[in-house]
């Protein structure tokens, strides 16, 4: 990967991180508080979309909190694998995942053709 790549991808891992703690901090103001009102305040597609990827990884139906939960342990995840020179792994079978991929969701873990295999299993 570029290092002007890479240093795009980190800011972006940061700044979903940051939205993110923000959201808990507003879910844990305000329980009534619901999806609608609080994605309607996102400014990132991506996290709408990694908020839906975690859901259908998981095949369970989790509250909001524990998706935004989710979601930023593993932001906080790829932030460490960046560190250590893991980042951008596919969690499943070990290939590097796709520019492109990182690009739209930073913080996904598997390439797109293992994400395809779980979907159709
Ligand atoms: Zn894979």
């Amino acid at each position: 990967m570029e290092p002007e790549e890479s240093k795009k991808l980190l800011r972006k891992l940061h700044e979903a991180r940051d939205k993110l703690e923000q959201d808990l901090e507003r879910l844990a103001r305000d329980t009534d508080e619901t999806e609608q009102e609080l994605t309607a305040g996102l400014s990132y597609d991506d996290r709408v979309a990694g908020l839906a990827a975690l859901a259908q990884d998981r095949e369970l139906d989790f509250s909001l909190e524990e998706k935004v939960r989710m979601l930023l342990t593993r932001v906080n995840e790829a932030i460490r694998e960046f560190k250590e020179d893991e980042y951008g792994i596919c969690k499943s079978c070990g290939k590097p995942i796709s520019p492109e991929r990182l690009e739209f969701l930073p913080y996904v873990e598997r390439c797109i053709d293992c994400q395809r295999e779980q979907e159709t299993r």
